[in-house]
């Protein structure tokens, strides 16, 4: 785990990278701010948190770490030991962790709940797009309070490099570190993030051949085939958006469903 902190003094905002290896759109988010070294009026920490996933390009070592909180300092596996290193460094701060997929190139930012932070934070993000996930008690960061996670773009993509740039510049200015203009990114469009809120995943039968037919955040209307399986189509029973679905991203699951809740107004 590398740390890196812009401004003096102890943080209470923190900035984190690399949870999953094969996601360097984070780190080089991170860099490429670093690199500028921007006036803060509140100070920052920067964590790039699975070095040795990185340096493979692999999701993990051992195991996930975004499974693996609060982790245990004695624990066997790699990520088990980093959960609980990365749980203490961003116990005290209003977090913004750093994803990427392989299911939809746009940003958008996951909460566990909209609570105060995601209203004050998700404004400022440059998304269109906010998902509840309200987790089940699964080992994941954003279980954590005051932990917002975004997913940048697509993985290994040059256009999720930049989003992330974009997206730590859009929280800083949310969380008071970044004087900036204090103009939300949406401008006069603070009122147009959508929220959804996460539901059941999708199970993928055993195939080798995958396909998706649904656009994310678009809705699929009951009776629509929405994905197959070595040709077998899947059929929605119930209409719902699907969120996170890609022919391959997952092992398990094509993706979620989820339903729309409403929009937030900042
Ligand atoms: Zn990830």
């Amino acid at each position: 785990m590398r740390i890196e902190q812009l401004g003096d003094g102890t943080p209470e905002i923190a900035v984190v990278a690399a949870i999953h290896g094969d996601e360097p759109c984070g780190v080089r988010g991170v860099e490429r701010l670093l690199a500028e070294s921007p006036a803060v009026e509140r100070p920052v920490k920067f964590v790039v948190a699975n070095e040795a996933a990185l340096e493979r390009d692999v999701r993990y070592v051992d195991e996930d770490l975004n499974r693996a909180f609060p982790g245990d300092p004695e624990a066997d596996t790699h990520e088990r030991r980093l959960a609980d290193a990365l749980a203490r460094e961003v116990r005290d701060c209003t977090t913004l962790s750093l994803h990427s997929t392989q299911s939809y190139a746009e940003p958008f930012a996951l909460v566990d709940t909209i609570d105060e932070v995601a209203r004050s934070v998700c404004p400022y993000l440059p998304v269109s797009v906010v998902v509840e996930t309200e987790a089940e008690s699964d080992g994941r960061l954003i279980e954590y309070p005051h932990v917002v996670e975004a997913e940048c773009g697509l993985q290994h993509s040059e256009q999720a490099a930049d989003n992330a740039v974009e997206l730590i510049r859009g929280f800083l200015t949310a969380t008071g570190a970044l004087a900036d203009d204090a103009e939300p990114v949406a401008g006069d469009d603070l009122c147009e993030v959508d929220v959804f809120r996460l539901g059941s995943p999708v199970p993928k039968t055993e195939g080798d051949d995958y396909e998706i037919f649904a656009e994310n955040f678009e809705r699929v209307t009951e009776g629509e085939a929405f994905a197959a399986a070595d040709g077998d189509e899947l059929v929605a029973s119930e209409p719902f958006y699907p969120v996170l679905m890609s022919a391959y991203g997952y092992e398990n699951v094509f993706g979620y469903r989820a339903e729309r809740v409403g929009v937030l107004d900042g």
